[in-house]
């Protein structure tokens, strides 16, 4: 079979969800690959080096398998081949309206974003991979908007502290961020719900804050957030009055699977913080954890403080974004290639290919059933 990787179409897209790496790896499964070119070039991968792994340059809408970044647009799906295998981030989740429209297309759509979080399914996990290089980036943007040190100098002209930084959500995306905050130097403190992530924040040297008093904090049934009661939400904002006041930086995380992220910072807390300081809403393209974010914007209040609601933080660092990801789509390659015969071949009794299906031949498939997180 022929494996088509895209040229993205979405503006500002530098990833590509091909590498030349996963091309010849992607041709060792017996498949033949075409690459659009300019495929790589936001992310810095020639058309040679693509011709060099052994794929040939050229349109890659009649393939019968095709690689995306983002969600291709309806004029380009409706130019595929039908009964072709389309694979890209179509977020059906987030807009289930927009995935049953889908199905207007006689293709098979399949969205590794809806991977179940099952250990046997981790090396195809596309959105933990995202939201590590996401969370590393964020405060590579605050830093930059901050424009001061994080870690604390004791030169001959006068001490320096370190700037202190709050992180809310130790999720993937926030544990990256906390990683990378005290690998500058910062003080760094965070806090969750979900309480048996405080080992994980204290192993990354941050300070880990809970809401509720010990015995009272959200139950680890499932090990995934759900929104929270009314009390807890009072001494939330309690703790986020208090934190935000003395951060210089903070950067917002929280999500709760199917539901719009929750509201953590109000305006309030952000005109009470320190003018100079910092806010990255990660939640931004999810209805925001912070009152005032713009989605994809840098904007300034009038106390001085910059927020930040950019929603392509993974893409900003396009090369290992698309190694990551081309290495999530190779290893459902794998799973979907059982002969390594370049055929492909969808089970819909594995649990991991049903979740992934959005459109079976045209039909619609979406929501999976649930599997059981494990
Ligand atoms: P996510 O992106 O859905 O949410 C980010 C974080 O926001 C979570 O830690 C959540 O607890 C937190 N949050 C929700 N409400 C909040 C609130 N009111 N205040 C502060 N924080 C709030 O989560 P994620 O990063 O994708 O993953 C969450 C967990 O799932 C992690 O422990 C991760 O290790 C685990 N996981 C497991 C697998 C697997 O294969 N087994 C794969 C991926 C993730």
């Amino acid at each position: 079979m022929l494996i088509g990787v895209l040229k993205e179409a979405g503006a500002g897209e530098r990833r590509v969800a091909a590498t030349p790496a996963t091309v010849e790896r992607i041709r060792a499964l017996g498949y033949e690959v075409v690459v659009e070119p300019g495929a790589g070039a936001g992310a810095g991968f020639s058309d040679p080096a693509y011709e060099t792994a052994g794929a040939r340059l050229g349109d890659a809408t009649g393939a019968d398998v095709v690689l995306g970044v983002g969600a291709p647009p309806p004029e380009r799906l409706g130019r595929l081949r039908p009964g072709a295998t389309v694979i890209a981030l179509f977020a059906p989740a987030a807009d289930p309206a927009a995935a049953a429209e889908l199905a207007r297309h006689p293709l098979t759509v399949l969205s590794p974003d809806a991977v179940p979080r099952i250990s046997r399914a981790q090396s195809m996990d596309v959105l933990s991979s995202m939201a590590n290089i996401a969370g590393y980036r964020a405060v590579v943007e605050a830093a930059h908007a901050f424009g001061r040190f994080f870690s604390g100098q004791v030169t001959a002209a006068g001490k320096i502290p370190p700037a202190q930084v709050l992180v809310a959500g130790a999720g993937v995306a926030g544990l990256a961020a906390i990683a990378a905050a005290g690998s500058l130097g910062a003080v760094v403190r965070a806090t969750d719900p979900r309480p048996e992530v405080a080992d994980q924040v204290r192993s990354l040297g941050g300070e880990y804050l809970p809401v509720a008093p010990p015995g009272e904090e959200a139950p680890a049934a499932t090990g995934y957030a759900r929104e929270m009661d009314d009390a807890y939400q009072a001494r939330e904002a309690e703790l986020y009055a208090a934190r935000c006041r003395e951060a210089d930086v903070v950067i917002t995380t929280a999500l709760i699977p199917g539901r719009p992220a929750p509201r953590l910072i109000t305006a309030a807390m952000v005109a009470a913080m320190r003018p100079g300081s910092v806010i990255v809403d990660m939640a931004a393209a999810n209805g925001g954890n912070v009152e005032g974010t713009v989605p994809g914007e840098r904007t300034v209040t009038e106390n001085g403080v910059t927020l930040l609601g950019y929603t392509d933080l993974a893409g900003r660092l396009p090369a290992q974004a698309s190694q990551l990801y081309g290495t999530n789509l190779l290893n459902l390659l794998r799973l979907l290639t059982p002969g390594e015969d370049g055929v492909l071949v969808l089970d819909q009794d594995d649990p991991v290919q049903r979740s992934v299906t959005v459109v079976l031949d045209g039909t619609p498939a979406w929501p999976p059933p649930p599997v059981a997180v494990s």
